[in-house]
Parts: structure tokens; C-alpha cells; sequence
């Protein structure tokens, strides 16, 4: 194995364990020097990403390392131009391999339309229908039929990476093909809501509301993001308004239901609940075996059907990660040219399935649950006894004994010195709520999920 393959492979892991930007900021521009008597020099292009590969990621670096050269013991970060060639790992083929549209108007994207932002992949052949899908799928195609007149607005929500992008692309894409409408625009609430920052500040807010004011399909990916967030939502409002009135189509997309999506407007909350509302679960094991052969398909990977089920057998929860661990195995058989066997697949996948980065922190935890219900981390610490924030503290504090190893007391004192039988009272109170309140057990789903699926804290 070469350096460059090696690192190749390296970089292969860590892709899969973090966030897209993530994996960017601190990966760029590297490449290994030299590897020799159990040590392994890595070139970095500057003093901050090596203090953070030293102090983040060595530990992870030095195992993905060791699965392909056992012998190795340490890893250094040297700063500066790497004397061999850079490794040419594709950044932008991994992203879109991944599918994490997250940020779909990245100029690198070079499958990303420019003016709808819609990327072609995204699209309903490819997408595989499940019971868990079923509605949402039917709701989306309905869509495509009866533009601006049947479901309007359509909202789709579920958790994280259950395909919620991706349908909202197929409806727009389907359009754009089919239709010949042009006036179609994709976009990310994040991207929605710094776009009419940046407009505010250069004064050309109306020629934004104008523009949307023309569309003939507007999807908005996320819109939980508007949150808390005025201007914003008085646009949303505004443009929707505007569509609505001319039988102009508006798709949403959400990982909870409008009614659970706090700090947003009465009147905006009403328009959502509107027109159509359908969610997405988790697919079943069928459905994640149809949506492996998919995803070989398409990739040409040529596992046997032990592999895809053995795969479909371990990772349940999300169809990215069960895209991620497909890619890991493909990059075993692109590097050793030959495909896995069912041992060998076992074994790639036991320390992405078991991996330590699954793990986590009190800071993380407290995080996830402050940005699910919009408040900062401070208000669970402070003696506060509102409404908005002694709910999400006692989840918090639930979901601090159930994740991590932190005894009551313990707890307390994170929670800025509660007393441990606070700490009970609100673990016994969650517990016995979330088993009989739908919308409570949602919550904790969601909250969980965000908690597992950051990996920089
Ligand atoms: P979300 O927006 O809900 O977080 P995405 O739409 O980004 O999820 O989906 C994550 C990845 O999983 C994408 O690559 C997408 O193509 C794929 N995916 C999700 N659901 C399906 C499905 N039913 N069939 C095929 N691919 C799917
Ligand atoms: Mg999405």
C-alpha cells in the first residue's frame, strides 16, 4: 500500500464520521509525508489544523491508520508543503456520493443547477419506496401532477437522513423536465434565511421578495431553521401569502411537525398545517436492503447479497449512514481490487458500527437539547423556573442518565447545582411521560439524533 493510498483510505474514514464542513476544514490540503518504523509523518497545510489533528483526531487518525498497517505506533503533523504530490482525494465526489445536499448553492458542486439549486441525482427513479416512505412519496408524485392545486403547501418531516431532500429535489427536478417551468428554486432554510440578511444589508430586500414572488414551485428544505428567527419568518410569510394566492406550489421539509417546531408565528404554524402533512420513519429491513442493491447498482459495487443484508441487519436508523457504510466497503475492494468477503466486510464495518465517535458528552447533550428547544445552554444551567426552559432541563437531565455514565448527583451539578432529587423527580417525570405522549418520545428521538450525528464536540 502507498502512502497515498493509505491516506486515501484514512481520509475515507474520517469522511464518514464527520460533518461535511467539518471534514473540509480539517482534512484539505493534507497528505502523508513519510511512514516508517512505526511512524507516520502527515503534512498540514497550517499550525491550527495541526494543533487540532493533534489534539482532536489523533486518536482516530493513528486507529484508521493501524486498520491498514497494524504496525504503526505514532503519528506526527508536520506544517508545510508536502514533498510529494498531494493526494488528489475528490472532495467534491465524496459529498455528493453522501448525499449531503446541506449546502446545495457550493459553487464546487458542479451537478448543482445554478438557478434552482436542484441536483439531478435527486430524483424519483432512484428513490426506493417502504412502508416507512409510502405517504410521503405518494403525497410528493401527487404533487408533481397537480402543481399548486392539490397539496398546498405539502410538508414533509422526519429525522435525519431519512430522504427528505432528496424528495423535495425529485419534485423539482420532475417539474423542471417534465413542466418546461423554469421559475423553480431549491433552497435550505439556512441558506433562505442568510440570503435576506445579506439583502437586508445591501438594500435590494424587495428585488428578493420580488424574485420569490415569481416562483412556480418553491421547496424549503429545513424549516425548523427559521426558528426564533423574525425577519425571516415575516418573508416566509409574506411569500407564501403571495404564492398561495396565485395556486403556486410550496413544498417544506422538517425533522419535526409544524405544531413542535418552537418559537414560529401562530399565523405561519396555521399555513403549514394547511395543506398536506406526511413523515417519514425509519425504513424497515426490506427497505434497506432494496436501498442497498440501489445504491450498488448505481456504484457498480458488485457485493454479495450476505454483505448488503449484513449491512442492512447493523445499521437501522438512517439511509446516509447505510449509504456510508456501502461506501466503506467499496473502498476496501477499490484499494485491494478485489471485492470483500463476508469476513472481511465484518471486519471493515466493526469499528465504524462500534466506533467510539458514537459516544458522548455532558456538553453535547446539553447542546443538542438547548438548540432543539431554541435556548441557549446557559438558560438549563440558570435558576430560571420558566416554561420554555424547566421542560427542556428535565429532558436534559433525562437524557444525561440514560446516554451517559453521570450519576443523579452528578447531573445536578451540571445543571448548575441542582440537588440530586430534583434530578430523580425530572428522570421519573420524562421517563413515564415519553411512554404514554407521542409527541414527548418524538422529541427524544430527534434530540438524540442531533446528539449522535455532530461529531465536533
Ligand atoms: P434528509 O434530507 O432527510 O436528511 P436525504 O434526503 O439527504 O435525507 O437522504 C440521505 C441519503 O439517503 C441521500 O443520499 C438519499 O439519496 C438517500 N436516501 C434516503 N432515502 C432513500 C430512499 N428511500 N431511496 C433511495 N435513497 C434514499
Ligand atoms: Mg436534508
Amino acid at each position: 500500500m502507498t502512502n497515498e493510498e493509505l491516506w486515501k483510505a484514512v481520509l475515507g474514514e474520517m469522511e464518514l464520521s464527520l460533518s461535511r464542513a467539518n471534514f473540509i476544514t480539517w482534512f484539505k490540503n493534507t497528505s502523508i509525508l513519510s511512514k516508517d518504523k512505526g511512524a507516520v509523518v502527515v503534512s498540514v497545510p497550517n499550525g491550527f489544523i495541526k494543533e487540532w489533528l493533534e489534539n482532536k483526531f489523533n486518536k482516530r487518525i493513528l486507529l484508521s491508520i493501524r486498520n491498514f498497517v497494524p504496525e504503526v505506533r505514532e503519528v506526527r503533523y508536520l506544517i508545510g508543503r508536502p514533498k510529494i504530490e498531494l493526494v488528489k482525494h475528490d472532495f467534491s465526489s465524496i459529498i455528493l456520493e453522501r448525499g449531503m445536499e446541506d449546502r446545495p448553492n457550493n459553487d464546487s458542486d458542479k451537478d448543482i443547477d445554478r438557478t434552482t439549486n436542484l441536483n439531478k441525482r435527486y430524483n424519483f427513479e432512484s428513490f426506493i419506496v417502504g412502508s416507512n416512505n409510502e405517504l410521503a412519496h405518494a403525497a410528493c408524485l401527487a404533487v408533481t401532477k397537480n402543481l399548486g392545486k392539490l397539496y398546498n403547501p405539502l410538508f414533509i418531516y422526519g429525522g435525519v437522513g431519512l430522504g427528505k431532500t432528496h424528495l423535495l429535489q425529485a419534485i423539482g427536478n420532475r417539474i423542471l423536465n417534465e413542466n418546461n417551468l423554469k421559475n423553480i428554486l431549491y433552497i435550505s432554510a439556512e441558506k433562505f434565511t442568510s440570503s435576506i440578511t445579506e439583502s437586508i444589508m445591501n438594500r435590494t430586500i424587495e428585488d428578493l421578495k420580488a424574485r420569490y414572488s415569481q416562483l412556480d414551485l418553491l421547496m424549503i428544505d429545513d424549516i425548523q431553521f427559521i426558528a426564533g428567527k423574525e425577519k425571516t419568518q415575516e418573508i416566509v410569510f409574506s411569500t407564501f401569502n403571495e404564492l398561495y394566492g396565485k395556486n403556486k406550489q410550496i413544498v417544506l421539509s422538517s425533522d419535526r411537525p409544524p405544531q413542535a417546531i418552537p418559537t414560529l408565528e401562530e399565523r405561519l404554524r396555521s399555513r403549514f398545517e394547511g395543506g398536506m402533512i406526511a413523515d417519514i420513519g425509519v425504513p424497515d429491513f426490506e427497505t434497506r436492503l432494496a436501498i442497498l442493491k440501489q445504491k450498488s447498482h448505481e456504484k457498480v459495487y458488485d457485493f454479495s447479497n450476505e454483505t448488503l443484508v449484513y449491512i442492512a441487519t447493523h445499521i437501522q436508523k438512517n439511509v446516509r449512514e447505510l449509504e456510508g457504510a456501502l461506501n466503506r466497503v467499496g473502498a476496501f475492494s477499490q484499494i485491494y481490487n478485489r471485492v470483500p468477503d463476508i469476513k472481511e466486510v465484518k471486519n471493515i464495518l466493526n469499528t465504524y458500527l462500534s466506533s467510539p465517535y458514537r459516544k458522548t458528552s455532558p456538553q453535547s447533550i446539553l447542546k443538542s437539547v438547548a438548540e432543539f428547544y431554541n435556548i441557549s445552554s446557559n438558560d438549563l444551567v440558570k435558576r430560571s423556573r420558566k416554561k420554555e426552559v424547566v421542560r427542556p432541563r428535565q429532558v436534559a437531565m433525562f437524557l444525561l442518565r440514560e446516554e451517559t455514565k453521570l450519576s443523579f448527583p452528578e447531573i445536578g451539578q451540571k445543571l448548575g447545582g441542582r440537588d440530586h432529587s430534583t434530578v430523580i423527580h425530572a428522570c421519573e417525570k420524562i421517563k413515564s411521560e415519553s411512554s404514554i405522549d407521542e409527541p414527548l418520545k418524538q422529541e427524544l428521538v430527534l434530540i438524540k439524533e442531533r446528539v449522535y450525528n455532530s461529531f465536533d464536540k
